[in-house]
């Protein structure tokens, strides 16, 4: 069965697409299960004033459980729609997360690590946040938050684990050590927590030209035994499990044969390929 975790829409300001589209195009290609995951609306900084498109009104997100929900039931039979969320992880704020988590019947939840403090570093306006910074202590904040992310217990999946590099900035050649010890520690903590992890597709287009994760700590996560599933990260309906039959094709080629799906959050690990 093919699945498909990770989604956006129109709702958050900088994707296209309405839910609707997003599920005939899933049913075009043959989806067995569409996980809708849009962003949880901005909690920790002011949507009036911060950088405009970031995420849907938090007044929007009843209306998006809604018609998510009305959608799985329109399309019962021929596709299977999942009601997940993107939810941030952002230190200092879990009440706030949980409060969002508790209130709606979701299928899963996907916590990333977006915002380091008010900087999102995932944002192409803002990849200016990198100068006067030291890479390597950019990492180490961001590895941090994973780590405490996937302790929090408010997750399902653990979203685009190594993000950080979207944009192509590194700690130094001669820093690979102490950045692999972090990446490791956040891994050995998603592992102890029990949760997934997705293989993202959308890295390898953006700059950093490979998927999140990279290959060698995709490696080590199923040596950990760390239970993987398949999102593309569309923002686009035409790019609806864009690069996904790659990330197959190398979650296949790792020895991998099940992963994760989600309903009401609890887990069932089906065939990879069947
Ligand atoms: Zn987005
Ligand atoms: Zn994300």
């Amino acid at each position: 069965m093919l699945i498909d975790y990770h989604t956006h829409h129109e709702r958050c300001g900088h994707a296209v697409g309405k839910l609707e589209q997003y599920v005939q195009r899933g049913i075009e290609l043959g989806l067995g299960q569409l996980g809708l995951s849009d962003h949880m609306p901005l909690i920790h900084v002011d949507p009036a004033t911060y950088y405009p498109e970031m995420a849907m009104p938090m007044d929007e997100l009843p209306r998006y459980v809604e018609e998510v929900l009305a959608l799985k039931d329109k399309y019962a039979g021929q596709i299977d729609i999942k009601l997940g969320l993107e939810g941030d992880y952002i230190e200092g704020y879990e009440q706030q997360i949980e409060a969002i988590i508790q209130a709606y019947p979701w299928d899963y939840v996907i916590g990333s690590v977006h915002f380091l403090g008010e900087w999102d570093i995932t944002d192409f306006r803002q990849t200016a946040g990198w100068e006067g910074r030291n890479p390597l202590d950019v990492y180490r904040t961001y590895y941090d938050a994973i780590g405490r992310a996937a302790q929090t217990g408010f997750y399902d999946i653990v979203g685009h684990f190594d993000v950080i590099k979207r944009f192509g900035f590194a700690p130094l050649p001669e820093e690979a050590n102490e950045k692999e010890a972090m990446e490791e520690a956040a891994l050995l903590q998603i592992a102890n927590s029990g949760i997934a992890m997705e293989l993202n597709a959308s890295g390898l287009t953006k700059p950093c030209a490979e998927m999140f994760p990279s290959e060698s700590l995709l490696k080590r996560a199923i040596t950990l035994g760390i239970p993987l599933t398949l999102g593309s990260d569309a923002h686009d309906p035409a790019k609806l499990s864009e690069n996904l039959d790659r990330a197959r094709e190398q979650l296949h080629s790792l020895g991998v044969r099940e992963v994760a799906t989600f309903n009401r959050r609890s887990r069932d690990m089906i065939p990879l390929i069947d």
